[in-house]
């Protein structure tokens, strides 16, 4: 059992066996791309948190904006017409370092909840359009979109039946992901092509009139860093244009430098309609999610919320002024503090050590970009097979990289491994000497 001081909290997704035996870690404060535990033990996070605390757990630019932010002015809203001035600089900032040339920003407290504000804004937009029948949502298999009702049906992951859903309007087509669902003697090129004219026949066969967004990640980020395959991107782009399928790109990962551009949709040269992004938004340091939209689409929006009197949704502590005054200090560090030159400048190194691992009988693949990547263990590499998921080997490898001083998180068969933004060459050797360490610790 327990202790009752660690068991009145309620854990999500947290393995509860895995938990039971060992307790929780409980984090006392961090430095730089490390944690400290109570027990005073150091931590590499090799998950920047949560993927979103980029430039150091301590950093002081941050921190002193936040306590001058909490001094001038430290709580507002944003709705009936009235808002904090960081929350109107915030938006023009955004707009300005995003793809958009000019267009709009929501902003709510989370990635899930920018996902659910983007289903209604697309939903009250066809009703009013005289298409209320235009609300079925495209997204991917294993692609996360996040937790609340809508975003739950958007993220195409198994666990999601425990709640019934997703519901009848979200549709999930195929992951472009070569190295698993590529049949025998199918170039990556014909990969593409084939899931590319899936996409098509699944589109007409449900009717394109039906189909309000299709939303993917660059790259899929919690569903174990995927990459997209060759063409993906350029292959299906064509196709929702040719349908009028808005295209909704989920930045909340790779937006602001993951991929080792600003934005994944440069990296992949995706031309979206609508922007989701979060986590590196406020570099961590304040829940934040925003929408945003670009002009073609706020305008006919802002247009039919004026026909319906306004658009009836908001979040009492969206545009926060203290999270806005974090985010646009988060933005200025990340494009001027030299943050975005790192990633570029030390990802081709952290790619190269992560290939090292390649040599494992029991690891089928390598692959990422930027500063994301994953290993994918498996029984048999030949044939790509998994190891039972009775096994546990996602959180074998947890526990005992965590003994190791090393925390990487696994999702499913893959172990996932994003370091901050700040990180240095020796800081990745230490990652990759300790993850080897603790493969042939589990696989001897
Ligand atoms: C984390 C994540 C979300 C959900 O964000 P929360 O802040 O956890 O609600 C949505 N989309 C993607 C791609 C994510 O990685």
């Amino acid at each position: 059992m327990l202790q009752t001081n660690i068991s009145s909290h309620l854990y999500g997704f947290t393995d509860l066996k895995s938990l039971n035996e060992r307790g929780p870690l409980v984090i006392s404060y961090g430095k730089g791309i490390y944690v400290y535990d109570t027990k005073g033990n150091k931590y590499l996070d090799a998950n920047s948190g949560l993927w979103n605390v980029c430039a150091g757990f301590d950093h002081q630019g941050l921190i002193e904006v936040a306590k001058k932010q909490y001094e001038k002015f430290a709580g507002y809203h944003s709705l009936f017409g009235r808002l904090s001035e960081e929350t109107l600089e915030l938006s023009k900032k955004l707009i300005e370092v995003s793809p958009f040339s000019q267009g709009r920003v929501f902003f709510c407290n989370s990635g899930s909840e920018a996902n659910d504000t983007m289903i209604k804004m697309l939903w009250m937009f066809n009703a009013r359009k005289g298409q209320p029948n235009k609300r079925k949502i495209i997204t991917r298999i294993n692609g996360y979109h996040g937790v609340t009702i809508g975003a739950s049906s958007m993220t195409a992951k198994p666990y999601n039946k425990e709640f019934g859903l997703p519901s009848s309007e979200f549709i999930h087509v195929d992951c472009p992901h070569y190295w698993k669902y590529g049949l025998e003697n199918e170039s990556e090129e014909e990969f593409s092509l084939r899931i590319a004219s899936k996409l098509e026949n699944i589109i007409l066969k449900e009717n394109p009139d039906t189909i309000a967004g299709f939303v993917a990640e660059p790259v899929q980020g919690a569903g174990g860093v995927i990459p997209p395959s060759k063409n993906y991107f350029d292959l299906i782009q064509p196709i929702l244009k040719k349908y009028q399928i808005p295209l909704i790109a989920d930045e909340v990962i790779c937006g602001f430098g993951r991929t080792g551009e600003l934005w994944g949709c440069d990296t992949y040269n995706i031309k979206p309609d609508i922007i989701i992004s979060s986590k590196c938004l406020t570099a961590g340091y304040f829940p934040m999610g925003a929408v945003i939209v670009d002009k073609n689409f706020s305008d006919k929006f802002v247009e039919v919320s004026e026909e319906a009197e306004e658009f009836p949704h908001g979040f009492t502590a969206g545009g926060h002024p203290v999270g806005c005054a974090i985010a646009l200090k988060a933005i200025d560090v990340i494009i001027n503090e030299g943050l975005l030159e790192n990633v570029k400048q030390v990802s081709p190194y952290f790619m190269e050590r992560l290939n090292e691992f390649n040599e494992y009988p029991n690891i089928g693949e390598t692959r990422g970009i930027g500063l994301m990547a994953a290993l994918e263990m498996v029984k048999d590499k030949k044939n790509k097979i998994p190891f039972e998921g009775h096994l546990n080997m996602g959180d074998k490898v947890a526990n005992k990289s965590i003994d190791n001083g090393l925390i990487c998180r696994p999702l499913g068969p893959a172990i996932v491994l994003c370091p901050q933004f700040i990180i240095n060459r020796s800081q990745i050797d230490e990652i990759f000497n300790n993850l080897h360490k603790t493969i042939k610790d589990i696989f001897s």
